[in-house]
């Protein structure tokens, strides 16, 4: 292993490798002879766990972030297009539905406020209005509207998204938004990185030496139990949670936090949600009361009468347990369910049962 590298870029998760693919794909920058480390495998601390969705409908304070997603979902959309969609890209959009009609004018202003940051137009679909609402296809990403559909006809929420409560009053369709596969993204951009002569290499950087507030070398520890000092004027920093790590090595503290987000899947036997269906964000406060040992979630099921709640459980580190309450709306009966740490390694799918004579296994 050569003792000086031009580019050393730290972490191989999907800002790693755009970083890698952006320098030697794109720019041609001569980064043979750079070399790339990551502690584990690539893609596989925070880049895999993704839901894998995308927007350009950012609340602001500013419009940078509705630019900046602008310009990704460009690029996003032209590698599409070069791979015949091997990515998997779609057009779906983030549907926001709220079933309170007090939320409305804030609703409707949040809309308007985003579509002046460059996202796209606000179309207002109300009973009678001239302007059809077009519906989002299941597959594909071309020539679909951007901007966004606000729906206040019931009739028309209905007609489209069947599958939402009755007492929904607003719904905003976002449209340039949607997702695909980032995992084989990543693995596509990979093997490109690595055809124009970029190395990827196991270690974990563990110390930067810095002369003059730059860049000389990295120290870089081997499962072998080594450390190699290489010397490069040049470090790119794609440590994703562990970013503040690389700052203190710096001799900087980053004003960085990590937040924890889940992702629960489960199985949803009774077909309520269609496949084709956008991303649904029920806009409207949902109780969940967190304790150290267990949460209680709260769900009432409105549309369905027999007890159709599948709450899927949620777990943080120092969370044993999960309770589930449902209502029933035909009978009122509220169950009432521990979900145990154990039951995720079994089947995401378990959820209460209602005595309810209308229910459906
Ligand atoms: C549940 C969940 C859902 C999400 N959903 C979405 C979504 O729908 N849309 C979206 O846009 N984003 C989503 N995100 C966020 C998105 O996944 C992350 O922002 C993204 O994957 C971060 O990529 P990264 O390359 O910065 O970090 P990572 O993927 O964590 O990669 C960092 C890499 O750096 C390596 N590394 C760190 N320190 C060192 C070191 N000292 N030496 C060598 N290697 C090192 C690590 O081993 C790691 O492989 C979600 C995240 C989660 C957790």
């Amino acid at each position: 292993m050569d003792t000086h590298a031009v580019i050393v870029i730290c972490g191989a998760g999907i800002a790693g490798i755009a970083a890698a693919y952006e320098l030697a794909v794109v720019r041609g920058v001569p980064v043979r002879g750079g070399c790339w480390w990551e502690a584990g495998d690539a893609l596989a601390l925070t880049s895999d766990k993704s839901t894998e969705a995308y927007r350009n409908w950012w609340p602001g304070p500013d419009a940078a972030m509705v630019q900046l997603m602008n310009r990704s979902i460009d690029r996003l959309e032209q590698f599409a297009h070069e791979t015949d969609n091997t990515i998997g890209l779609n057009r779906r959009g983030y549907l926001y539905a709220s079933g309170d009609a007090a939320q409305l004018p804030a609703f409707q202003a949040a809309a308007a406020r985003i579509a002046g940051y460059g996202a796209g137009p606000l179309r207002i679909h109300t009973p009678g209005s001239a302007e059809a609402y077009r519906p989002a296809p299941a597959y594909g990403f071309a020539d679909q509207p951007d901007g966004a559909d606000l729906l206040l006809d019931p009739a028309l929420i209905r007609a489209h998204f069947p599958y939402l409560s009755e007492h929904t009053v607003a719904a905003l369709h976002v449209r340039r938004a949607g997702w695909f596969s980032a995992r084989q993204f990543g693995m596509l951009l990979l093997e490109r990185v690595r055809a124009a002569g970029v190395q990827l290499l196991r270690g974990k950087i563990v110390d930067i030496k810095t002369e003059h507030n730059h860049v000389v070398a990295v120290e870089v520890a081997q499962a072998a139990g080594t450390t190699l000092h290489i010397t490069t004027p040049t470090l790119v920093s794609a440590a994703g949670p562990l970013q503040a790590e690389i700052g203190r090595m710096l001799g900087v503290e980053l004003p960085l936090y990590n937040e924890l987000h889940l992702k629960a899947a489960f199985e949803e036997r009774l077909g309520v949600v269609p496949r084709e269906a956008p991303l649904l964000i029920w806009n409207d406060r949902l109780r969940c009361l967190g304790a150290r040992k267990s949460a209680l979630i709260w769900r009432r099921s409105r549309r369905y009468p027999s007890c159709s709640t599948r709450y899927p459980p949620v777990f943080t580190d120092g969370l044993k347990a999960v309770v589930v309450r449902a209502q029933c709306s035909c009978c009122g009966t509220i169950t009432r369910q521990r979900l145990s740490r154990a039951f995720r390694s079994k089947s995401m799918s378990s959820s209460p049962r209602s005595r309810c004579a209308a229910w459906r296994a």
